[in-house]
């Protein structure tokens, strides 16, 4: 059995029977089918059952919402706020596929030649707990208006929305069977992927599940596309906006509880203004309430499960122990549930799990910096490569570095923010292949190229 436990109260919600291959594979079959008829749809059509399925997701937003927070311990306020940017992302692709999908004439020395974008059939989507709805809406609405059919293979924690999600499709009139989730094991997914019935398979979550899947992907010879951790750095040049900077910074790191690839996490400063941005810092964090998720004010959340919490908490006591300050929080409080305070550590240097590490969590790790070319060499040293963000008032000097930072994206005077009109993705540890806007839409499709001689 798989369960659904309320990170808040650490009560059980619910338990799901988990599928054996059998199971999974019948499923399977019957998407393939429909796939294959879906696939023969105009690209036109298919995008009005994207606009159907933004419908839905606001019609029930409330009930979503609370789903969400139930699962996994994100604030109300922010659960809302994940259903309103899945309807939008689906909106944008019924609005725009239809483009990004048009054949291209590519002129050459026959009487004519073009590219199109095919569908490629079934895609598996193994995705993860953060943002239950979004991660999958955001490879959901592309996937299947670009006439593909798709699997969800959702994180164990959120097997509510992963059925939710389901009946969204059912509800705003896809083809029965078009979308399924499986509730089930590695050992199935790994079984899944060598079969015929996947063609491409996607994942966001750690790096040992990337790296898992990648492989059986690569043994079977399918496409995959992989989004994985980040540990983003923050560079706060001496000419920030300092006010804006620790705003900013705040809000990235305690978003979601911290428990987003896409966070601030190591704070690269610059010596000049380190204690400034410090404070400014700290006092941001400090106003922040934590407490009950269902509360439409509380800022902060638990952590999704018992054990993030406390590899977390390993993380901080670890870096601590090997030198660095803790400035606040730091402590496990003595309540219900899988909370962790907002908490900052200052003096973070290579070696600390801090530095080193992914953390997944309200943890902010301050990097003493002497200048621009010291921040910059800091950021690269990690083995991610998914987001970073730059203050300073100098957008000259900020663009001139970002155009050596080793990131997917890169943030002027603003946190990282994924945004269904542009990329998303990473390099390095951080995956490959790009997710949203033009490029995302095209990862699953067959790029064919077409010559009439
Ligand atoms: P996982 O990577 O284990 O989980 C993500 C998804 O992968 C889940 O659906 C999970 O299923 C599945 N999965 C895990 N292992 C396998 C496997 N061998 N074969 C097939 N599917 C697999 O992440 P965790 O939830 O354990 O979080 C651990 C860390 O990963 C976090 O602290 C964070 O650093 C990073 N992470 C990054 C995310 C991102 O947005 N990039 C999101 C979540 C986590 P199941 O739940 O059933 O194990």
């Amino acid at each position: 059995m798989v369960k659904s436990v309320n990170p808040a109260t650490e009560g059980l919600i619910r338990e799901y029977p988990s599928m054996d291959f059998g199971q999974v594979g019948e499923i399977l079959n019957k998407t393939t089918s429909t796939a294959q008829e879906w696939a023969q749809v105009s690209c036109n059509k298919r995008a009005q059952f994207a606009h159907q399925a933004a419908e839905v997701l606001e019609s029930r937003l409330d009930e979503f919402a609370l789903l969400i927070t139930r699962e996994m311990g994100k604030p109300v306020s922010q659960s809302r706020a994940e259903i309103e940017k899945c309807a939008w992302v689906c909106r944008y692709f019924a609005e725009n596929a239809p483009t990004f999908l048009q054949d291209e004439s590519v002129p050459s020395d026959a009487a004519l030649s073009y590219v199109a974008y095919q569908p490629l059939g079934v895609v598996l989507a193994v995705m993860p707990w953060n943002f239950p709805f979004w991660q999958v809406f955001r490879f959901a609405a592309p996937g299947l208006t670009a006439g593909n059919g798709a699997i969800l293979k959702h994180a164990s924690n959120v097997s509510g929305c992963a059925l939710a999600i389901e009946d969204v499709f059912r509800e705003a009139g896809y083809p029965e069977n078009l979308f399924r989730t499986i509730i089930t094991g590695p050992e199935e997914i790994q079984q899944a992927i060598q079969s015929d019935d996947i063609q491409a398979v996607t994942l966001t979550g750690s790096e040992a599940a990337g790296s898992a899947v990648a492989a059986a992907a690569g043994k079977a010879i399918k496409k995959s596309v992989l989004e994985l951790g980040g540990s983003d750095p923050y560079i706060i040049l001496e000419d920030a906006d300092l006010d804006l900077a620790a705003e900013k910074c705040a809000q990235s790191r305690l978003l979601n509880s911290g428990q987003s690839c896409i966070a601030a996490k190591r704070f690269i400063v610059l010596d000049s203004v380190r204690e400034a941005f410090t404070e400014k810092l700290i006092s941001r964090m400090t106003t922040r309430l934590m407490g009950d998720p269902e509360e439409p004010d509380t800022d902060l959340g638990p952590l999704a499960r018992a054990d993030l919490r406390d590899d977390l908490h390993k993380q901080v006591t670890s870096s601590v122990a090997a030198g660095a300050r803790l400035l606040m929080g730091g402590q496990i409080p003595d309540r219900p549930g899988y909370f962790y305070p907002p908490t900052v550590l200052d003096e973070v240097k290579p070696g600390m799990p801090a530095y080193e590490e992914e953390t997944f969590g309200p943890v902010a790790a301050i990097i003493a910096a002497s200048d621009a070319e010291e921040a910059l060499n800091i950021a690269n040293d990690s083995e991610f490569g998914l987001g970073a963000a730059i203050f300073s008032k100098d957008t000259k000097k900020a663009r001139s570095i970002a155009s050596r930072i080793k990131a997917g994206s890169c943030f002027i005077n603003d946190f990282v923010k994924s945004d269904p009109r542009l990329p998303f993705g990473g390099i390095r540890k951080s995956g490959y292949g790009r997710e949203l806007a033009k490029l995302g839409i095209r990862e699953f499709t067959n790029i064919q190229t077409v010559v009439v001689g």
